[in-house]
């Protein structure tokens, strides 16, 4: 049990929360699909949770005026001590992203000497969305422009502020709450993932975030609420909780299956892209399927054709002590019988000794051999390789 706040770890249960606008914007009937299917915390959620937990002790500590400086010391203290998810990479990773929200503190009051920093502030963007409130991680306004920040601890999937629901909502809100104190013309959402050194921001002229809301949001939001509305698949189904059983993700699929092949025999490459393009959607359907099935079949229920075995298992020895004892004693020099101690890898170092403290230890030691060519789709960040055969000719991959 760690030391995270309820105020942190019972965020976005609400029907409309913020963080799932995605989903009740581009399928407005998911929310009440989802209702009352209990949350399943990762210890992903787990681990996020008390990063932001820590965050903001250190952001108060920094940043809040007339702040109790040594009761935060003590506390961000015991937390580093005590909150089993904290090591040196959490450190490492909350320490970026204060950095970043200080420089955008300072940028705001040089533009503005009155300018104010609020963290987890709750905002109420209701004028458009049914019991639409949220809680933005620090909310900064100054006059002119207002930015809210909001730190993503996890690292498996990359997210930007460029159109995202969650972040846009979050400006809504401030800027409904705080507009009659400041003549606000620019909402800016800013998304720090600091693990994978990434700061996005998306800078909103107010009419277009109003005109945004009024357009997109306060429809699909009126049809969420009521369960009314089109299913509609798509990336936004990743986080959905019924995704495993879903028809109408299992339709859009399916349809997707039925690829119509023509003459002449083989493929055109054009015809390979696309059919790349569905492979990829429906393996992660797939895995969510058959991750749907082992919960229910491990609950008692019947999956026709289907059921439980025992998986494979390997051997293993129970008393490591007692068996390194009797291979001495059976006169067998360590060699035979004990692994040689061995480095971790780069990201248990990261975790253990901190980032930062790693480059500033190993310094050059530490390389980036170039990476074994993939193949994925052209949406991809990364840049286009040379395709020509020869380029990668001696390079052992
Ligand atoms: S899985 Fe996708 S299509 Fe189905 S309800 Fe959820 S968001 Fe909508």
């Amino acid at each position: 049990m760690g030391l995270t706040t309820p105020a942190h770890a019972e965020r976005g249960h609400a029907l409309l929360g913020a963080s799932k606008a995605s989903q009740w914007i581009n399928c407005p009937p998911s929310a009440r699909a989802q209702e009352g299917i209990p949350d399943t915390r990762s210890e992903f959620a787990n681990e996020g949770t008390a990063a932001h937990e820590l965050s903001e002790l250190i952001l108060r500590r920094q940043l809040q005026e007339g702040a109790d400086v040594d009761r935060l010391d003590r506390e961000i203290e015991t937390f580093e001590t005590v909150e089993p998810y904290y090591n040196a990479e959490m450190g490492a990773a909350v320490a970026a992203y204060v950095e970043v929200v200080e420089e955008r503190f300072m940028d705001a009051k040089a533009r503005s000497a009155d300018a104010v920093i609020l963290f987890e502030a709750r905002l109420d963007f209701t004028e458009w969305v049914p019991e639409g409130y949220g809680t933005g991680d620090v909310v900064i306004i100054a006059d002119g422009v207002m930015e809210v920040i909001d730190l993503k601890y996890g690292k498996g999937v990359p997210v930007s502020a460029i159109g995202n629901p969650q972040i846009r909502l979050y400006g809504l809100g401030a800027w409904s709450d705080y507009s009659y104190l400041y003549d606000i013309h620019e909402v800016h959402g800013t998304i720090v993932q600091p693990r994978l050194d990434s700061v996005s921001t998306e800078p909103l002229p107010i009419d277009e975030l109003l005109h945004w809301a009024e357009r997109i949001v306060k429809p699909a939001a009126a049809l969420a609420h009521a369960g009314k509305g089109d299913f509609a698949a798509g990336d936004h189904c990743r986080w959905c909780k019924i995704k495993g059983s879903c028809r109408a993700r299992a339709d859009a699929n399916m349809a997707a299956l039925a690829y119509e092949f023509r003459d002449p025999v083989t493929l055109s490459l054009e015809e390979i892209g696309s059919i790349l393009h569905v492979a990829e959607q429906l393996s992660a359907w797939a895995k969510d399927v058959s991750d749907y099935a082992f919960t229910a079949t491990k609950a008692g229920q019947q999956v026709p054709g289907w059921k439980l075995v025992e998986g494979r298992s390997d051997r293993k020895i129970t008393d490591k002590n007692q068996a390194i004892q009797l291979f001495s004693e059976a006169g067998l020099v360590p060699e035979k019988y004990l692994k040689p101690p061995e480095i971790l890898g780069i990201g248990k170092l990261e975790s253990s000794i901190g980032k930062k403290e790693l480059v500033e230890i190993l310094g050059g030691l530490i390389v980036k051999p170039p990476g074994k060519p993939a193949l994925v789709p052209e949406t991809d960040k990364r840049p286009e390789l040379n395709s020509v055969e020869g380029d990668f000719e001696g390079e052992d991959f």
